[in-house]
């Protein structure tokens, strides 16, 4: 079970639930008040071989950036989710290579907000549209900090269009596996 050495936030996460529960959940964690999750003066100064030591923290924000890229893949968009980077330090990691050392776990508490504009351009299109929410870090892990995975299946089962998509290597799939959709 991941603890974090300390703990990173934007002042704004306490008007989220999300973000209320973080904060209880690791009250006896230190905590760090930040400005912006994209902008940690410390993290910046930190060396390069430090990454794995920094993927001992959590960083908890907002996410102020919702667009959706296009993808010919697996889905038609590629969309900004409930975090970016993640806690496990795979030496081949791509986002390694795409943030380099900031490829810590970042959390974004803001879920309602994300998952909202997903169901409406989902219920808008005359298609059916497929959303890769995990491009961006591994939603099963990341789901054992947050219960993210599980409240996303809950509350998109009943939506009348659309699917959601996300790789993962992670086999910590008890918790989703045994929703009814
Ligand atoms: S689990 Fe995935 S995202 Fe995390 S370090 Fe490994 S390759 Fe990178």
């Amino acid at each position: 079970m991941f603890k974090p050495k300390a703990i990173y936030f934007e002042k704004d996460i306490e008007n989220y639930q999300l973000g209320k529960e973080l904060m209880e959940k690791y009250n006896d964690v230190p905590k760090i008040e930040i400005e912006n999750h994209n902008a940690i003066d410390e993290m910046r100064k930190k060396e390069n071989k430090e990454f794995v030591n920094m993927k001992r923290n959590l960083i908890i924000g907002v996410r102020k950036t919702h667009k959706f890229v296009e993808n010919h893949k697996v889905s038609d968009y590629l969309v900004p989710y409930t975090s970016s980077g993640c806690t496990a330090s795979c030496m081949y990691c791509y986002l390694v290579c795409n943030y380099n050392k900031c490829a810590y776990l970042r959390l974004f508490v803001n879920r309602e907000n994300m998952l909202d504009k997903i169901i409406k351009t989902a219920e808008k299109s005359e298609k059916d549209l497929t959303f890769e929410i995990g491009s961006n870090s591994d939603l099963i892990l990341e789901n054992t900090i947050t219960n993210n995975l599980v409240w996303t299946i809950e509350n998109f089962k009943n939506t009348k269009k659309g699917k959601l998509t996300f790789p993962t290597k992670f086999d910590m799939v008890d918790d989703i596996l045994n929703l009814r959709t």
